[in-house]
């Protein structure tokens, strides 16, 4: 047990006493925090025994696993376990917030969120349908906003005036973009390269763990385009899809999202600051369908702004990334224009995937859909339809989540204007290193 544990008992003894409870010994009627975040990580684990990919990464004690694996409880056993955590955590809270010690208030509502997700997945499991909303609030602790087929229309408009050509307006687009192709034998040398440069600038700012690495693989015939696999002990291993054509923009957009700062530094970051430093265990687990989630997402999209801000990503492209790839900066401003057009329409997926989900819109229109209002070919839309029906709601995380991010950065670090990347940094390492889960970063 570590001082916040003991802190923890200690207070429960005092509000027990207050309550006329004191024949009981309080660590019995209400486990310390260490102990319910052990009970936790070992509900998570077990969870995981139900449906294969849930546990994203665990690097906590192997005995826990092999316990697990051993006996793995019901699933609704393991609602029940949920919800008992829950009520024992409500309890600590009073506690939490009475010590004054924001970062175990933090640690509390953090876990009972967590806690909610995974009873939600229990239910889940055991057949229980949500509507879309309701879903994203339980498993993500958030509600996304849409966007209108009017809006949309609004920026399509925008899009047909700017760009060249003539026929359907996803094809003009895949034609702007055809030489931004990288050839396949160049794949890895671009990425490399991207990944570095996304390392550097993030180590001008954060402390990396020492001994931190990742490894790359390249694969196909998956859902996702690209994922991160956290191994602890600081090291990832990233795999990359090339299932769809690598387009160059890619190798700085994934670097920084499955790498630095994104998702490699923040799994880093929380076993280096909360499991090394604090011991708090819960954090050595790390499942997919919970609040922790869209902080993820959210930071590793920001990543992306936070390593190349202003004109620096254009310039680096053009620099070093076309060259190794052998190709020529193309109609890069046209491009430029296209994807601030894009950044308005950032919620037409996850307006697809609440309808589709819902039962509003049929596959056939989720993929025309896509393929309209996300301008892509008819494959790339397939593929995005069948990330919507794989990981639901997780759609959310991945443009609220950086909403909420950028809000929190701005509102902590100031809006960028050139001169204060440190205040911004320390901003978003705050989000790296901190229980925190969507709710909590509004208030
Ligand atoms: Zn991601």
């Amino acid at each position: 047990m570590n001082s916040v544990g003991r802190l923890t008992a200690v207070a429960l003894v005092a509000l027990l006493g207050a309550c006329g409870q004191t024949d009981n010994d309080a660590t019995d009627v209400f486990p310390p925090l260490d102990q319910v975040a052990e009970r936790y990580v070992k509900l998570i684990l077990a969870i995981g025994e139900h449906e294969p990919g849930y546990v994203d990464a665990y690097y906590g004690p192997e005995a826990w696993l092999n316990e697990v694996a051993a006996s793995t409880p019901a699933i609704d056993a393991l609602e029940l376990e949920a919800s008992t955590l829950i009520a024992v955590l409500q309890a600590h809270q009073a506690t939490g917030t009475a010590s004054g010690d924001v970062l175990l208030a933090q640690r509390i509502q953090f876990l009972i969120k967590q806690l909610i997700a995974a009873e939600a997945r229990t239910r889940i499991i055991q057949g229980v349908s949500y509507s879309f909303d309701e879903e994203t609030r339980l498993l993500f602790d958030a509600v996304s906003p849409g966007i209108t087929e009017q809006e949309l229309e609004t920026s399509l408009a925008t899009l047909e005036a700017i760009v060249p050509g003539e026929g359907p307006l996803n094809e003009r687009i895949a034609n702007l973009r055809q030489g931004s192709i990288v050839p396949t034998d160049r794949v890895d040398a671009v990425f490399q390269a991207a990944m570095q440069a996304c390392r550097t600038r993030t180590a001008d700012y954060l402390a990396l763990p020492e001994g931190e690495a990742f490894t790359i693989e390249y694969v196909t015939d998956q859902p996702w385009s690209a994922y991160n696999w956290y191994q602890g002990k600081a090291m990832s291993l990233i795999q990359v899809n090339l299932d769809q054509p690598f387009m160059i923009e890619r190798a700085i957009d994934l670097g920084c999202h499955e790498g630095y700062p994104g998702h490699h530094v923040f799994n880093a970051q929380l076993e280096s600051e909360l499991v090394n430093a604090r011991g708090w265990m819960e954090f050595s687990v790390y499942p997919l369908y919970s609040p922790l989630s869209l902080l993820a997402e959210g930071t590793a999209n920001l990543g992306i702004q936070m390593a190349f801000p202003g004109d620096e990503r254009r310039d680096f492209e053009k620099a070093v990334l076309y060259p190794l790839a052998g190709l020529e900066p193309g109609a890069t401003e046209i491009l430029e224009q296209v994807a601030e057009i894009f950044r308005l329409m950032r919620y037409s997926n996850t307006e697809i995937a609440r309808r589709y989900l819902d039962g509003k819109a049929t596959r056939e229109e989720a993929i025309e859909w896509t393929m309209k209002y996300s301008l892509s070919s008819r494959s790339r839309a397939e593929q995005s339809v069948a990330f919507i029906e794989f990981y639901r709601g997780y759609v959310i995380n991945y443009v609220l989540g950086m909403d909420l991010a950028v809000d929190y950065v701005d509102r902590n670090g100031g809006i960028e204007n050139g001169e204060n990347a440190a205040e911004r940094w320390r901003a978003y390492e705050m989000l790296l290193s901190t229980p925190l889960t969507a709710s909590m970063l509004e208030d």
